[in-house]
């Protein structure tokens, strides 16, 4: 896997760069938020739209045929791409990131059939591990059994985000009999081999339109070069490299959903006026504005933080990694509520926008790993750390 992309940014360009995905979100990506609520669907257009201008290959490599920016140059994109629907806001932070869990262990040869159409769009990939009977994502029950040169998978996914759309499912199983993280493999499996049963998931809270399917095999037939990582060790594509950049990621679509919260509470408090006065100038009322704007700053200035300190490879990423996703996901859940009481009930209703964006906000809180399991992480990190000063 190459290391993170470090060549900087010629700023100009980037923040014409920026400016550009600045008005795109503002124009077209309403359009698109409206036809996404009205239809309860995402156009196969809207991807395309997004490949074509490029948005889809910012953060791959160069020699890959990616734009090359640096992870904590893109998440300042990614953070304008998340003040626009759920939706959009999925494909491009899917398609920027899930190559790198594909990448991290595959061959010279996997690279050019996975994860190069990947960064192309012509290979979108679904990172394939929740289970409906196994604990949050990593207890897996989806097994394998190796005859010859074939894997025989046997099993069931759900919650699968574009599980029905994809070209092929990034998926976690594990050798048959045993238990843990030992025996688990990796597979590249064909969204159309045989024995699978795809079913879409029906209609979430939020991120409406995005497809998720919930996945049954039957002694599907997959290729044992279609494995990536060692036999055995499966976890390690799921949780190594991958991870840590992505919850990263997924902390600063918490702080650009926030934005789009705060701007909307911004307006209606300038807007409407109660007892002879607008909102804005209601202490009340300016306090909470107030108070998002510094959760906001604070929950991105660690994000950025813990996107640096990956790029220098420094092993305190894991834990900042976590601390982000936290941080971030707890500061959206204070700040869209607290925009939607500034709204009144009228905030309540789907003719506001604030309603999608509370809507919205919900599904961070399980993305790239419950809050739960990211303190989780930390402590088991500090518990380790004050072992390791006192040993
Ligand atoms: C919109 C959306 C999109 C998603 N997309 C994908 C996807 O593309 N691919 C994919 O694989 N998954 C996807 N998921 C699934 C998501 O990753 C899981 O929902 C999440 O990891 C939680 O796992 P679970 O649902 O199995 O919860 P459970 O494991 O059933 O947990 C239920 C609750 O108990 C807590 N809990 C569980 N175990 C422990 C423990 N040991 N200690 C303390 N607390 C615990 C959890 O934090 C949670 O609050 C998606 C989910 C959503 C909502």
């Amino acid at each position: 896997m190459p290391q993170p992309i470090t060549t900087p940014v010629d700023e100009a360009e980037f923040a014409a760069l920026k400016d550009e995905v600045a008005a795109y979100v503002a124009n077209e990506g309403e359009a698109w938020t409206r036809r996404i609520e009205d239809e309860r669907a995402v156009p196969s257009e809207l991807r395309d739209e997004l490949q074509e201008r490029g948005y889809l290959a910012l953060a791959a490599p160069v020699e890959y045929g990616g734009r090359g920016i640096p992870f904590s140059r893109y998440l300042e994109l990614l953070e304008l791409f998340s003040m626009s629907h759920a939706s959009l806001r999925m494909i491009v932070h899917v398609a920027n990131g899930v190559w790198r869990s594909a990448d991290q262990f595959a061959t010279p040869e996997q690279r050019e059939r996975f994860v190069i159409p990947a960064i192309r769009g012509d290979g979108v990939i679904a990172f394939t591990l929740t289970e409906p009977t196994a604990g949050t994502g990593a207890d897996i029950r989806c097994e394998v059994e190796r005859e010859g040169d074939t894997y025989y998978l046997s099993g069931e996914k759900h919650l699968i985000t574009f599980g029905l759309s994809c070209h092929r499912w990034l998926l976690f199983a594990r050798l048959k009999g045993t238990t843990g993280n030992d025996g688990t493999v990796a597979l590249m499996v064909d969204r159309d081999a045989p024995n699978v049963d795809a079913v879409d998931m029906g209609e979430s809270l939020g991120v409406r339109g995005t497809d998720h399917a919930r996945l049954v095999f039957d002694r599907t037939p997959v290729p044992v070069e279609n494995r990536l990582g060692e036999e055995g060790r499966g976890l390690e594509v799921a949780f190594g490299g991958f991870l840590q950049p992505s919850r990263i990621a997924v902390g600063m679509t918490c702080v650009g959903l926030a934005k789009k919260a705060q701007e909307l509470a911004v307006q209606h408090a300038q807007q409407r006026v109660t007892f002879g006065k607008p909102l804005a100038g209601r202490q009340a009322i300016a306090f909470q504005i107030a108070e998002n704007a510094a959760d906001i700053e604070a929950a991105r200035a660690l994000v950025i933080h813990a996107a640096q300190r990956w790029e220098q490879g420094d092993p305190a990423a894991s834990t900042l990694s976590s601390m982000a996703k936290l941080i971030a996901v707890d500061m959206l859940t204070r700040v869209t509520d607290k925009a939607l009481q500034v709204h009144g009930g009228i905030g309540y209703w789907n003719s506001s926008p604030i309603e999608r964006v509370y809507r919205d906000a919900r599904a961070q809180r399980f993305e790239e790993g419950t809050n739960e399991i990211q303190k989780t992480i930390i402590a088991r990190d500090v518990f380790a750390a004050a072992a390791a000063a006192q040993a």
